[in-house]
């Protein structure tokens, strides 16, 4: 597989040029992705960006931008100026960004090249990307599976090989999830530590944005070009104004023990043991930790989430943006833009959402999972005077069959490792750590590693360690 380091060399030695890359993708991409489906829309213009990279390989060679010519698929969540942006959703079916987000100015001008969008769950709401309505993504390694969610277009974008890098959103796994599902690597920052500007909100206190990659020197790369404080994103803070944390030789991992006992595939545990063998070959210290109320991340996830979703969605009324259908009066005209634009997920949310918040339940729910919220990261600070990580696998299963989990319940409890890493702020990253036999196929399951916050490099640091790239 192409990584972004590959290629670069490719390019700085000439034995290709951004031009033949690009070239060749948008010659195949359409065919290739008929049955697999990553792709909303690929961006033709794409190839004039390239020629002039490649002019610019031919002048100065290694004295480049380090993404120059490197073609990236973006979420379709994510805006990038006169291209649609649908979030997935009918609501935005015809809906043209009018500016850059801060990500995408960044990747541009590191010489990044976007081809295409991808699909993803509506709204960024979905763990399969099933609930896309321009219709599901399938799993490149396994089209009878679902790739993961709700980033889902990008994991396959990356993982069918059309692209070394993908963008993705995270809100509560979605490039964790997606990336394990497709044997990809993927990273979710500490919050705060990439801009949100220009992506579309979901649960704005759990939202960031990360790549999808082939290996961990690409997503490091990747996510240092979009890091950074942006005045754009008051939430934005530069991760050096937490505590230095250097790199070490040796780590203290954690294994909360007792959150693993219950629901977690018996391949994927089993996979799971023996990482934690291979972390103790290399010299790094396990220790089993508790975290009894992380474990109840999931329940305060699923109240605080949907609260900021039915806040944020309030904007799509059918006047401001989007899908506008005529009614009688304005409340009409509201009522029925929101019916025909909303898939089924994205109502059910922002019901949920609206009772939770609503002044006879608020103090009941959205209180008591904000309480929980911060007890949890009290919980955190306290393991990590002790340890440096906290492993986890990134999800109970590996990817799913299209169709399986019709029940919201079944497909929410696949977010149980990756929720409570949004409810509280920390950095994570997942890597392939081995591959489980489904109806002889290897499916891949990734781990997943939990840093405190502000631990992105070291997180970088661990993982380069015990992963180097796909094969
Ligand atoms: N699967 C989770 C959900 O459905 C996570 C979504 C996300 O991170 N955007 O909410």
């Amino acid at each position: 597989m192409d990584t972004v380091k590959t290629l670069r060399e490719k390019y700085i030695s000439g034995a290709t040029t951004p031009t033949e890359v690009i070239q060749r993708f948008l010659d195949s991409i359409k065919d290739n992705d008929k049955e697999i489906n990553a792709f909303l829309e690929v961006y033709e213009d794409s190839l004039e960006e390239a020629k002039k990279a490649t002019e610019l390989y031919k002048e100065k060679g290694a004295d480049t931008p380090e993404l120059l010519g490197i073609p990236i698929a973006l979420k379709n969540n994510i805006l990038l100026k006169s291209k649609k942006a649908t979030a997935s959703s009918k609501m935005l079916e015809n809906y043209t960004a009018v500016y850059d987000a801060t990500i995408v100015k960044r990747l541009r001008e590191a010489g990044a090249i976007f081809v295409g969008a991808t699909n993803m769950d509506e709204f960024a709401m979905g763990g399969s990307t099933e609930n896309s309505a321009f219709g599901p993504t399938k799993n490149p390694v396994d089209v009878s599976r679902v790739p993961g969610g709700s980033s889902g277009g990008s994991a396959a974008a990356v993982a069918m090989g059309a692209v070394p890098v993908a963008i993705g959103t995270d809100t509560g796994g979605s490039i964790r999830q997606p990336a394990s599902y497709c044997g990809l690597v993927g990273f979710k920052p500490t919050y705060g530590a990439v801009s949100r500007y220009g992506l579309m909100a979901m649960g704005s206190s759990l939202d960031q944005a990360g790549p999808l990659t082939n290996s961990v020197a690409d997503a490091e790369l990747v996510h240092n070009t979009m890091a950074g404080v942006d005045e754009m994103d008051a939430t934005t803070i530069s991760v050096d104004t937490y505590p230095e944390l250097p790199n070490k030789e040796k780590y203290t991992i954690g294994i909360p023990r007792h959150f693993l006992s219950e629901g977690v595939d018996e391949d994927v545990l089993s996979a799971f043991n023996q990482h934690i063998e291979e972390l103790k070959a290399a010299g790094h210290e396990v220790v089993d930790i508790d975290l009894p109320l992380f474990e109840q991340g999931l329940a305060a996830y699923y109240v605080v989430m949907p609260a900021e979703v039915s806040s944020n969605l309030a904007r799509y009324d059918g006047i401001r943006y989007g899908l506008s259908e005529d009614g009688k009066d304005l409340l009409e005209v509201y009522e029925k833009s929101r019916a025909k634009g909303f898939g089924a997920e994205v109502k059910r949310r922002v019901l949920l959402g609206t009772h939770v918040l609503s002044s006879g339940y608020y103090d009941a729910y959205y209180g008591k999972a904000e309480l929980a919220r911060k007890k949890m990261r009290e919980e955190l600070a306290d393991i990590f005077k002790k340890v440096d990580f906290i492993l986890t696998p990134t999800a109970p299963t590996p990817a799913f069959k299209l169709g399986e989990k019709a029940d919201p319940l079944a497909m929410y409890k696949q977010d149980i490792f990756t929720v409570p890493v949004n409810l509280t702020g920390v950095p994570a990253i997942t890597f392939p750590m081995n591959t489980v036999e489904r109806d002889g196929k290897s499916l891949p399951v990734g781990v997943q590693y939990i840093g405190p916050h502000g631990g992105d490099a070291r997180l970088f640091d661990i993982a380069k360690s015990m992963y180097d790239e796909r094969k």
